[in-house]
C-alpha cells in the first residue's frame, strides 16, 4: 500500500485502557493527565479500548470503563456514534487495518514469518540465561522466507533515542531487543503493533502514559520507522506508589475506580486527588476543580519521582467536597446509602445536614444516621453516664429532661437548647450527655437538640423513657 507521511496538524490524545479488569485507578490518573493536556492545548481526545488480548478482555469491563469515565467527567470528543454519544474505538474491530500494515511490512521484508516452536525457543532462552546473556530471539527464521507462523519485526542493531517531555532524553539499545513478535498471525496483531498503527491512523500527536511503558517506547519507535510513520511526542508519568513505597499495581486493597465510586467518594474529590499524584502546581493551592485544572495543568510541572497514594489525603479531600455540597444535593447522593424508610423528604434532608460535617465518604451516612431510622436503639447503659455519674444520677438527669421537654411547645433546636441549658445551669455535661446518648446511642453524633428536633417530640420522649428503663 502507498505510504502517506502526515504530520498531525492537531493536538490529539488517546485514552487507551485494556478491558482486562475494572477501570484501574492508575489508568484513570493517566487518562486524566491526557484529558487535561488536551484541554489545555485545545486538543482532541479519543477512547480506544485495547482488547487485542481476547482471552482476558471482557465486555463488562468495557462498560465499566465507559461508565466510570463518564462518572469522573472525563469525556472524549470523537468516536463511533452510540446512541447520540461518542463510543470507543475497539482494537478488536480493526483487524483489517492491522492486516494491511502487516502485509506492507512483510512485502518490504521489514517483518517475517517465524515458525520456531515454543520448546526450541524456551531451550534457547534458558541457554542464553545460563551463559549470563539477556535472552533475545536469535533470528533463526530471519532469512527463511516462511509463509506462515508468528510475525516478527526485523529489528535493526542501533540506538533508539527519544526525548521524553517529563524525563528528557532516553536512550536504549535495540540490539538487545531481538526481533520482536508483532502478530500471532496475519489476522491477529499484538499490542505493540496495534498501538503504533492506531496512533498513526487516529492521528495521535502526544502519548502520555505510565512509566511502566518506557521500555515499550523504543519498540514503538522502531515500528513507526519501519512503517514510515511520523514521530510522536512522549511523556511518561511517574509510578503510583503505596504508602510503603511499593508499586501501586501490586496493591492489595482498592484499585478500581468503581471501588471508590461505590464507597461514596465524589468524582470531584477523586479527580483532585489523582491530579496531585504526579502534578505539582508549584503553589500552596491544593484544591482544584476539573474546570480549573483544564486551565492550570501543564506537563512541565509533572514530577519524575514516584507519587505516593495516601488514602487519608483522599478522605480529607472527599470530606471537604462533601461539606461544599448543598443539603438537597448531598441528600440525593446519600439516598442509596440509607436503608429503606418512609420519612418525609424534609426530615431526610435534616438528617443528612446533621451528618454532613462528620462525613468523609457518602457511605458514612449509613452509620452516622442509623439511629434516626431505627425504632429501638441498642447501646451499653454505661455510656449514658457523663464523667463519674452513677445510675441514679443518670436517671435523675433523664427524668429532668423528660419533664422539661414534655412541657415545651415550640419543638425547635434553639428552644430545646435554651430550656435544657437553663435547667442544667453549671452542670451542662450531666444533662446534655445522657440526653444525647439516649437519643443517639453513640459516643459521637450531632448535638442532642438537633437530633431531638429531627426525631420529633414523641420519639424524643420515647427514647428518654427507654434510657430510663434500660437495664
Ligand atoms: N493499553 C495499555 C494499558 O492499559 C496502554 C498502552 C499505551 O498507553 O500505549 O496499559
Amino acid at each position: 500500500m502507498k505510504k502517506k507521511i502526515e504530520v498531525p496538524k492537531k493536538i490529539r490524545l488517546r485514552f487507551p485502557p485494556s478491558p482486562t479488569g475494572l477501570l484501574h485507578i492508575g489508568n484513570a490518573r493517566t487518562i486524566l493527565f491526557n484529558y487535561l493536556f488536551a484541554k489545555k492545548m485545545g486538543g482532541e481526545t479519543v477512547l480506544r479500548i485495547e482488547d487485542t488480548d481476547t482471552e482476558r478482555s471482557k465486555l463488562e469491563y468495557v462498560q465499566n470503563i465507559i461508565d466510570e469515565l463518564h462518572w469522573l467527567g472525563l469525556d472524549w470528543n470523537e468516536g463511533p456514534d452510540i446512541g447520540g454519544k461518542f463510543g470507543p474505538y475497539k482494537q478488536s474491530q480493526r483487524t483489517d487495518i492491522y492486516k494491511r500494515y502487516l502485509e506492507q511490512l512483510l512485502a518490504e521484508k521489514k517483518a517475517y514469518y517465524c515458525n520456531c516452536n515454543a520448546e526450541e525457543l524456551e531451550a534457547k532462552r534458558q541457554d542464553q540465561q545460563s551463559r549470563g546473556l539477556a535472552p533475545k530471539y536469535d533470528g533463526t527464521c530471519r532469512d527463511k522466507n516462511n509463509t506462515s507462523g508468528v510475525i516478527r519485526l526485523r529489528v535493526p542493531s542501533k540506538k533508539v533515542v527519544f526525548v521524553d517531555l517529563i524525563r528528557g532524553e532516553i536512550e536504549s539499545d535495540a540490539g538487545l531487543m531481538g526481533d520482536i513478535v508483532i502478530a500471532r498471525h496475519i489476522d491477529s496483531a499484538l499490542y505493540h503493533f496495534a498501538v503504533v498503527v492506531d496512533d498513526y491512523e487516529m492521528q495521535i500527536s502526544h502519548i502520555i502514559r505510565g512509566e511502566d511503558h518506557i521500555a515499550n517506547t523504543p519498540k514503538h519507535i522502531l515500528l513507526q520507522e519501519a512503517l514510515g510513520f511520523p514521530k510522536l511526542e512522549y511523556a511518561h508519568l511517574p509510578l503510583m506508589l503505596n504508602a510503603d513505597k511499593s508499586k501501586m499495581s501490586k496493591r492489595a486493597g482498592d484499585v478500581a475506580v468503581s471501588d471508590y465510586h461505590q464507597a461514596g467518594y465524589l468524582p470531584e474529590a477523586l479527580i483532585n486527588f489523582m491530579v496531585l499524584l504526579g502534578w505539582n502546581p508549584g503553589t500552596e493551592q491544593e484544591i482544584f476543580s476539573l474546570k480549573e485544572l483544564e486551565k492550570e495543568f501543564s506537563l512541565e510541572k509533572v514530577q519524575k519521582s514516584g507519587a505516593v497514594f495516601n488514602v487519608q489525603k483522599l478522605d480529607f479531600m472527599n470530606g471537604l467536597y462533601i461539606r461544599q455540597k448543598s443539603v438537597p444535593a448531598l441528600t440525593k447522593l446519600c439516598a442509596s446509602f440509607l436503608p429503606e424508610h418512609n420519612l418525609p423528604a424534609k426530615t431526610v434532608e435534616k438528617i443528612v445536614a446533621s451528618c454532613q460535617g462528620r462525613m468523609k465518604k457518602l457511605s458514612d451516612i449509613t452509620e452516622l444516621a442509623d439511629f434516626f431510622l431505627k425504632e429501638k436503639l441498642d447501646y451499653d447503659t454505661a455510656l449514658l453516664a457523663w464523667d463519674k455519674m452513677n445510675r441514679e444520677q443518670v436517671k435523675d438527669a433523664l427524668l429532668l429532661c423528660d419533664k422539661i421537654l414534655r412541657g415545651l411547645e415550640k419543638w425547635e433546636v434553639a428552644a430545646i437548647q435554651e430550656v435544657l441549658e437553663k435547667a442544667a445551669g453549671e452542670n451542662k455535661g450531666q444533662i446534655f450527655w445522657p440526653f444525647r446518648i439516649a437519643l443517639s446511642g453513640k459516643k459521637a453524633s450531632a448535638p442532642a437538640p438537633e437530633i431531638a428536633e429531627i426525631l420529633g417530640k414523641e420519639k424524643t420522649l420515647q427514647r428518654i423513657q427507654d434510657a430510663i428503663d434500660k437495664k
